[in-house]
């Protein structure tokens, strides 16, 4: 914090005063890092001591125009001067239109909106258990480092101890298998198996993105057994690959993957570019499964929530974002590569498409300047990078994700590696 302009020491005091408000009054379910921001622009945050940060992880895949875009903040105020919320005993404008939207960038179907990802996926369950209900399906499998949320379904889809540990019994009617690996999935299906949820790149399980084959193999296990394939486009979806949904992105160009579908996608994170809105998009032949009464919730695609996400819609075509998510990803990949080229030790190996990218460390012990410390060797990178200026987000002990917003442009990109070269650097 050496770079603090100018630095009253009523400022300074900030960050502790806040802190000091989460210890006393916010339950403590999060590993915080030691920042509180107040203002952001763009790529970038400025915490309450005023020092600045680019966010190449804008907040989770979230904010996928940056920080306080100017056409967010006109839809927010132009929509909420008409109306906020009327809930889902009504019909308004805004939902049915972000859900022709949504149609139109997948396929034939129909659209739920919810508030969160998890929430989404839950969507998704109970769509898989209406399914297979009258033939007593019920089963979900689900893949090993696989995320789906942490509602109470949620933990137990998701294919990692670490969410689960504490709230058993876990809801009953899903298993993992480790992830692309066809014939592992082959093996676990039981007369029970209702549907197969995966993400197109698994995101907090390290950025692993789902093969072709995989893919392809799934779709036709499912076709083959009566199946849903469904995948959680939460952090992996909205663009981020360079195409709308990750699978879109992976399949490019391959042969035999025309007209591939899953039957059911989860999205959010990026939907509402800050705003908290999610959706699952359900393939026509099953759209109507969840007749009215079966699934419902309050907020779910309010006026408000839709007017913002549709905005969002249109700032990402016109300024062709999925296309900048395409070309600024693989600057940045192109220059990690480059790095873990020239620093093995410590750079092992980078993953990912467009701009959800992820670089391995080498084991902790392996860093010496890390081997000592308690924490992980991703959360002690992402510290020296938070001290550098730059904000990140770590997946599991080893991994640093970039996930920042899709208009990241090719100056901050290198800004971004440079300081993540120099953090190299000095590992080294
Ligand atoms: C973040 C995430 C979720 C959960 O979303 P919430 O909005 O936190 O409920 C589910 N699946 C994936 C793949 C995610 O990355």
């Amino acid at each position: 914090m050496k770079d603090i302009i100018p630095p009253p020491p009523i400022i300074a005091n900030q960050f502790e005063t806040v802190r000091e408000l989460f210890q006393k009054y916010v339950v403590p379910s999060y590993g915080r890092f030691d920042l509180a921001f107040a203002r952001g622009a763009g790529s970038f945050l400025c915490d309450v001591s005023g020092k600045r940060y680019l966010d190449l992880g804008s907040g989770i895949a979230v904010c996928s125009l940056g920080h306080a875009h100017p056409e967010i903040t006109e839809a927010l105020i132009e929509q909420s001067r008409k109306m906020v919320h009327i809930s889902n005993l009504y019909y308004h404008e805004p939902q049915g239109r972000l859900a022709e939207q949504i149609v139109r960038l997948l396929a034939p179907g129909k659209v739920f909106f919810a508030n969160s990802g998890g929430e989404a996926n839950e969507g998704l369950f109970k769509l898989a258990r209406k399914f297979g209900h009258d033939e007593g399906r019920f089963e979900i499998l689900t893949a090993l480092n696989s995320f789906h949320g942490r509602t109470l379904a949620g933990i137990a889809a998701t294919g990692q101890d670490k969410v689960k540990r504490g709230f058993e019994p876990m809801v009953a009617g899903f298993r993992h298998v480790p992830f692309n690996d066809l014939e592992a999935m082959r093996q676990a299906l039981s007369p029970a198996t209702v549907a197969i949820l995966i993400e197109g790149v698994q995101g907090e399980g390290g950025i692993t993105p789902a093969s072709p084959e995989y893919l392809l193999g799934l779709r036709a296990l499912c076709d083959e057994k009566r199946l849903l394939l469904l995948m959680d486009g939460v952090q992996c979806g909205y663009f981020r690959t360079g195409r709308f949904q990750s699978f879109q992105r992976i399949l490019e160009g391959v042969s035999g993957a025309d007209g591939f579908l899953p039957d059911g996608v989860s999205m959010a994170k990026s939907l509402g570019g800050g705003f908290p809105i999610s959706a699952f998009w359900v393939r026509a032949p099953h759209a109507d499964l969840l007749s009215p009464g079966l699934h419902a919730t309050t907020f779910g695609g309010t006026p408000l929530a839709c007017a913002v996400a549709m905005k969002v819609l249109e700032v990402v075509g016109r300024d062709r974002l999925a296309d900048n998510a395409r070309t600024v990803g693989a600057r940045l990949k192109a220059g990690l590569e480059n790095l873990a080229r020239q620093f093995p030790r410590v750079l092992t190996n980078v993953r990912g498409l467009g701009l959800m990218i992820g670089f391995e460390l080498a084991e902790k012990e392996a860093i010496p300047a890390f081997a000592t410390g308690p924490k992980t060797a991703a959360t002690q990178f992402v510290d020296r990078l938070h001290a550098a200026g730059v904000l990140t987000v770590p997946a599991g002990a080893r991994v640093v994700r970039l996930l920042p917003p899709l208009n990241l442009n090719r100056a901050e990109a290198d800004e971004g590696l440079a300081i993540i070269e120099r953090v190299v650097r000095s590992l080294a």
